[in-house]
């Protein structure tokens, strides 16, 4: 049995017929027994696919030879296809739902209008010229924040990436318009498309960092301007980069540091993940099991 591989990738470029290269990717994918998750829009791709080391090779092969395709990046990473259900294919209005399809606009070299991109060494960089001046903005889940977050950071008040339009038209963040800007989120997707959002309300300098807090905290470990663990989506849940890193998460109900999200026990109404240690969840040291969110529409489940 030979070795698996996840490929992650993502490019923002026209593409004029979504159902066809949904098609054939569908299909590519089966015929090299890859599994994962794939969403094609008329603004690019975005993918997780899992499979053995020969068949990913030969996917990257095939999928650069469409035209829009050619010289996408795919970042390799430990695991394969058991670590994905099934093959899921999609095409749908956004790669992602930030629930602004009309306003996004792209072309062969990708987002237009989006923030600059920044290598981790530039971002320190930047940093270090400009001090205190400097904002780093959260591009993602408020969730994701609670373990790990570029120091300082702003952390805005959203649940889905569908909640940053109304938060940035909110007027909260208007202060930030003429200071720079750093957004950042896993791997930098939703920050193409997050700081175009942002030029496109006012904010006058935004960068965005080139592969995200995973390519940062790869260069820079504890010891840059990255502090704690990274939320990942599969299911390991959370990574670091580095041995002891800054304990920031902590249990919504005794305070202990954790990085353990559970769903909350109301799973018909609530399921939101929440910072739950292990005494409380499994009830040990002699504790009562707690398994919901703390908010008082939740009741205790078990
Ligand atoms: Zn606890
Ligand atoms: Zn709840």
């Amino acid at each position: 049995m030979s070795l698996g591989k996840i490929l992650l990738y993502y490019k923002f470029t026209p593409i004029a017929d979504p159902e066809a290269v949904r098609l054939w990717q569908r299909d590519l994918c089966e015929s090299l027994g890859l599994r994962g998750r794939i969403l094609v829009s008329r603004h690019g791709i975005n993918g997780t696919v899992g499979g053995e080391i020969t068949a990913c090779k030969r996917y990257i092969k095939k999928t650069r030879e469409y035209p829009g395709f050619k010289g996408m990046e795919f970042k390799w990473s430990e695991g394969g296809a058991e670590d994905f259900p099934r093959l899921s294919v999609k095409a749908r209005e956004e790669i992602v739902a930030f629930g602004a399809p009309e306003e996004l606009r792209v072309d062969e070299r990708g987002v237009i209008g989006g923030g600059v991109h920044l290598k981790p060494h530039e971002v320190n960089e930047l940093v270090e010229n400009r001090g205190e001046e400097v904002v780093f903005f959260d591009g993602r889940n408020a969730m994701e924040a609670q373990i790990g977050r570029f120091k300082n950071a702003v952390v805005p008040d959203v649940r889905t990436t569908h909640d940053f339009i109304a938060e940035l038209e909110s007027g909260k963040y208007d202060a930030l318009k003429d200071r720079p800007v750093v957004t950042y989120c896993t791997g930098g997707i939703r920050c193409e498309v997050l700081s175009a959002l942002m030029r496109n309300r006012g904010f006058k300098e935004v960068y965005q960092i080139d592969g995200g807090i995973v390519r940062y905290g790869e260069a820079y470990g504890n010891k840059g301007l990255w502090e704690g663990s990274l939320y990942v989506f599969d299911r390991r849940m959370t990574m670091n980069f580095g041995i002891d890193p800054a304990r920031l998460g902590r249990c919504v109900h005794c305070g202990e540091h954790t990085t353990s999200f559970r769903n909350c026990a109301n799973e018909e109404t609530c399921r939101r993940q929440v910072l739950i240690c292990d005494s409380c969840w499994n009830g040990e040291d002699g504790g009562e099991t707690i398994r919901y969110c703390g908010r008082k529409e939740c009741a205790q489940g078990s």
